[in-house]
């Protein structure tokens, strides 16, 4: 069998955070049944045309904000996707959430529904932070939400958190992961918050206004995530991921193993045996080009064999675990030890890889310079 994620972009916030560069735009309450509709009709197409032999093993709702839909518009979408697509007994299906759209009435609806996995962005559990980071939120509607959606009975929970703030303090930042940690969640994704073009942020920085902590500081929180969260019994599987024994995010592995991924809405990228394709970002383009033509792509390509093979690497890096090396031959047919002889040879010699018969992973040292470990393999 063909293992799949479905990826569904919900396009909608209360409020566009200023550090935000997703496809996010403030809701028009007004064109969700219009975007849903788009969406149910694109996913019809796409079922139609899905191999046999294929299932879906994860549904991940990202945004955007997908809780900004009302509930009867997020039950369309999971009934609908139940009746067109061969979901597996025990298919992950996970909705993220923002703690000023969430409602204990929407939680227990969402969970009466099937939807059975909610990632809750906290960021922070520091007031000044939050109203620093443009957050809407208050570190007690935080509290509030994830009480909200184990009322709801959601089992499988995970906090977004977020570190190298304006302001932020070793002090604050270990308040926050032990206030994360006293809500147990099952699973916790810490992210260095990163300046990106196009945001107000990007503006701010550029301007003098936003400074962020030096390297030496944003290397110790998360050194210090990795310690605590570790100590605390969660497995770091992923550069920012950590999660309980068996609840690692299946959604994102599928994403970070280049596995085969079906992406629905506006912006949305999917990517089907060595193609990459990626919907235009505007929603009401995106409604109208559907309603039209039933497809929105705005980008394909095809993935040549050596980009294929870098891309593998570069996501499965990402992972504690690394690379399968036998599976990455048997997709590329090709030799790994000869292939990357010379690379290898060398961040060998660096320490910043560990290098088995059948696997690849990066060493703590190669973890915390990631991004240019990786390139090595692009080159
Ligand atoms: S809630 Fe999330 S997706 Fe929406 S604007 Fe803020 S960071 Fe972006």
């Amino acid at each position: 069998m063909n293992s799949l994620g479905i990826y569904i972009h919900i396009p909608y916030c209360l409020h566009k955070c200023g550090y935000c560069d997703f496809n996010s735009h403030v809701a028009r309450e007004k064109e969700m049944p219009d975007y849903v509709s788009a969406l149910l009709k694109e996913m019809e197409i796409a079922s139609n045309e899905m191999d046999i032999d294929s299932e879906i093993v994860s549904i991940f709702l990202g945004g955007g904000t997908p809780t900004t839909l009302p509930l009867e518009l997020l039950e369309k979408i999971l009934i609908r996707s139940r009746q067109i697509f061969p979901l597996v007994p025990d298919c992950e299906i996970t909705f993220e959430a923002n703690p000023a759209s969430a409602s204990l009435e929407k939680l227990s609806g969402l969970r009466r529904i099937g939807y059975n996995r909610i990632s809750i962005g906290v960021q922070s559990f520091q007031a000044n932070e939050l109203v620093t980071l443009d957050r809407i939120h208050s570190p007690d509607e935080a509290v509030t939400a994830i009480n909200w959606a184990r009322q709801a009975g959601f089992d499988n929970l995970s906090i977004d958190l977020m570190f190298a703030l304006t302001d932020q303090t070793p002090e604050t930042w270990n308040n926050t992961l032990n206030k994360a940690l006293a809500l147990a969640p099952e699973h916790l994704s810490t992210y260095n918050l990163m300046i990106e073009p196009g945001t107000a942020f990007y503006g701010l920085q550029k301007n003098g206004k936003l400074k962020l902590p030096e390297d030496e500081q944003q290397l110790y929180y998360f050194q210090e995530s990795i310690r605590q969260l570790t100590q605390a019994g969660y497995q770091h599987y992923e550069i920012s991921n950590f999660a309980k024994p068996g609840r690692e995010c299946r959604h994102n592995k599928i994403y970070w193993n280049n596995g085969n991924t079906f992406g629905f809405g506006a912006g949305a990228a999917r990517y089907l045996n060595g193609q990459r394709s990626k919907n235009i970002n505007l929603p009401s383009d995106y409604i109208r080009q559907i309603m039209q033509n039933g497809d929105a792509t705005e980008s394909t390509e095809c993935l040549q064999t050596l980009d294929a093979m870098g891309e593998t690497l570069m996501l499965g890096l990402r992972m504690l675990e690394g690379v399968n090396i036998p599976q990455f031959e048997n997709r590329f047919k090709v030799s790994f030890h000869s292939h990357y002889q010379e690379v290898l040879k060398k961040l060998s010699r660096e320490n910043f890889i560990k290098l088995t018969e059948d696997r690849l992973a990066l060493t703590t040292k190669g973890l915390y310079l990631a991004d240019s470990v990786i390139m090595e393999f692009m080159n």
